[in-house]
């Protein structure tokens, strides 16, 4: 089943190097239906499209015209393999691990087009917004801060309706929370420090997981990008103003949390015991 779930994501993968490579450029991801070399633009025969075996056995080389192909294709066919076959091997066929492996594909798909082109495609932002609250009725969110509303106003939802709350809450608390960052970044230094498709990105993750996970994505993502981030700087003699891809360190941390979140969770509460 683990083996069946990896050759699964390695597909996947193959697909979501054509999502990255033609959304940035508005290219449809349906035609040509057919692969094709950046270069040459010439057809990739079946043949030479297989996930991860045809880039080894051509060398990282397209067949007709000898171009280099990127290090970007096997990458990420084979992280979404082996983010399959972990979900397949901790959450069985299950319809969580099924949503969360959407979710993964989807974030892996912003991690390189944000790394790449300094762009996260509305289709995976709004997109992935849009489903994460559509799912929210199908796989249920694990109430946490939409909790302290029914409290408040001592009324019990359909598990249903919770479900969907905790999604729309995660979405509303996250997306204003880094729009309102992003103003304060703008008014202080004139510039601007965080994308709009970030905000987007916050909003799209809080509709997958509710307010509790994705507040512990967002801590991880800004501690990952800020200490990365400073290390390039300092290493590569690069200016303080320069853009750094906060998309990919969220996506990082977002695919960390997707899969040990719930250890994560677990240690942090063995620690603060330990402490007490
Ligand atoms: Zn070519």
């Amino acid at each position: 089943m683990i083996v069946a779930a990896f050759l699964f994501g390695l597909l996947i993968g193959s697909f979501l190097n054509v999502c990255i490579h033609r959304w940035p450029i508005d290219e449809s991801i349906l035609r040509p239906a057919r692969s094709y070399c950046p270069s040459c633009k010439r057809q990739i025969a079946w043949y030479d499209n297989v996930p991860l075996l045809s880039y080894v056995l051509l060398r990282g080389r397209c067949r007709a015209c000898g171009a280099s192909i990127s290090w970007r294709y096997p990458l990420v066919e084979l992280l979404n393999g082996l983010l399959y076959a972990g979900l397949a091997a901790t959450q069985g066929l299950t319809p969580e691990a099924a949503k969360a492996a959407l979710f993964c594909s989807m974030i892996l798909a912003l991690i390189f087009t944000d790394f790449e082109h300094y762009i996260l495609p509305d289709e995976l932002t709004w997109g992935g917004l849009a489903i994460g609250l559509a799912l929210s009725l199908v796989v249920a969110v694990p109430p946490s801060l939409s909790s302290l509303f029914w409290l408040i106003t001592e009324s019990t939802p359909s598990p249903r309706l919770g479900s969907l709350a905790e999604s729309a809450l995660g979405a509303a608390v996250f997306g204003g929370l880094l729009w309102a960052m992003r103003e304060a970044y703008y008014r202080i230094r004139g510039v601007d420090g965080l994308g709009l498709g970030d905000v987007k990105m916050a909003a799209m993750m809080g509709s997958f997981w509710g307010v509790g996970p994705t507040l512990l994505i967002l801590l991880l993502g800004s501690l990952g990008g800020s200490l990365i981030g400073t290390a390039i700087i300092v290493l590569g003699g690069k200016k303080w103003s320069h853009e750094l891809p906060f998309g990919s360190y969220l996506g990082a941390a977002a695919l960390i949390v997707t899969l040990w979140g719930d250890r994560l969770f677990n240690l942090y509460w063995q620690s603060v015991g330990a402490g007490a």
